[in-house]
């Protein structure tokens, strides 16, 4: 991808050059953020930080002075560089279980995001897979719901009260316990 500033008006230039933020790669990200620091000027990080206000960016100060990659990541709404380096691909691992500690295998078709046997889950995603949260907490089941045909379990985590859902496993290796999902299935989302 080459980028090509079309000139014009500041606001053409600072929407151009964050639609081409948009699509791009890390990579492409940094390319443009070293454009805009050698060639693009005072004026145009205002035109961004301003276009990024306006499409409901939170901006901060400082950001005026900011390198231009991150001005541009933050722009675009995607600042949060520690979850940008995460890998959100969801891996199947096995774990010892916190609640019950049982010796959990992995699944072998998909991620393993709870254990089998007691379904305690961990509070350590923001979306699946990303390991973005920090709490940590384990995450208790509180009702089994069915969307479509697919049982999904909803959690509250036991330390700072998120919800979060899972979907039961109920194949591979070590299948979710059917006692356990039974006695959930009762309760509904409370
Ligand atoms: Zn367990
Ligand atoms: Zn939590």
């Amino acid at each position: 991808m080459t980028w090509i500033d079309p000139g014009g008006s500041l606001q053409v230039r600072a929407e151009a050059l964050l639609d081409a933020t948009a699509g791009a790669s890390r990579g492409e990200v940094k390319r443009l953020g070293r454009w805009l620091d050698e060639a693009g000027d005072e004026a145009l990080r205002a035109a961004l930080i301003e276009l990024g206000c306006a499409r409901g960016v939170e901006i901060p100060e400082e950001a005026r002075s900011w390198p231009g990659k991150r001005l541009l990541r933050l722009c675009r709404g995607q600042e949060a560089p520690a979850r940008e380096r995460r890998n959100p691909i969801r891996r199947d691992e096995g774990f010892t279980c916190d609640h019950c500690s049982a010796e959990v295998p992995p699944h072998g078709r998909t991620a393993r995001d709870h254990c089998p046997f007691c379904l305690r889950s961990l509070h350590v995603d923001e979306v699946p897979g990303d390991r973005a949260a920090r709490c940590g907490g384990v995450l208790d089941p509180v009702a089994l719901e069915m969307r479509g045909d697919r049982p999904i379990i909803l959690y509250r985590c036991r330390r700072c009260g998120a919800e979060r859902v899972n979907q039961a496993l109920l194949d591979g290796l070590e299948p979710d316990r059917w006692e356990q999902l039974s006695a959930l299935s009762g309760k509904g989302p409370s």
